[in-house]
């Protein structure tokens, strides 16, 4: 069945799910700070927003708590990562998955609210290290 989803955070970890996402047929939208990257996935997502995720007004505009699930794909500035969960969970999102660069982040991330919280970096040197140890288990 396919879903409605936002990414908010359109680096390099957000732009690649936001488009897998799309290429199954998933209505996704992309919210970034930044025009120019906004403006190179227009044509490749549903639609693509400039906003500021830490913003209440501009999210609420955004009718988000209608969406399945939103991903916090923002990583460097840990603080809007954080304000972002915040405000997507006062604005009663469903289910809002963060992006976490440390365990710290994660943690605090969890306490806010996020219903699930991902680590990248770590779960894909995991992965590579069973692969290669490993080569002839096939994942899933
Ligand atoms: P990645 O590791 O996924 O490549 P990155 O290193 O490019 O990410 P991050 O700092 O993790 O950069 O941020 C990801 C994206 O989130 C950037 O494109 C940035 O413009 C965007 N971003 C950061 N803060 C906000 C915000 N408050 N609202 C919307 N977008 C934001």
């Amino acid at each position: 069945m396919k879903k409605q989803y936002a990414v908010i955070g359109l680096g390099r970890f957000g732009s690649h799910l936001a488009r897998a996402l799309y290429d199954e047929g998933n209505e996704v939208i992309g919210i970034d700070l930044n025009e120019e990257k906004v403006e190179a996935y227009q044509d490749s997502l549903s639609q693509a927003f400039i906003a500021d995720s830490t913003e209440e007004a501009s999210m609420k505009s955004l009718g988000l708590r209608n969406f399945d699930v939103v991903i916090v794909a923002i990583g460097d500035d840990m603080e809007s990562s954080i304000l972002t969960v915040v405000l997507l969970k006062e604005l009663e999102v469903p289910y809002v998955v963060a992006k976490a660069l440390s365990k710290r982040h994660g943690l605090v991330l969890t306490k806010v609210g996020a219903d699930q919280v991902v680590f990248p970096e770590r779960d894909m040197g995991l992965r590579l290290a069973k692969r290669l140890m490993h080569p002839n288990i096939i994942e899933h």
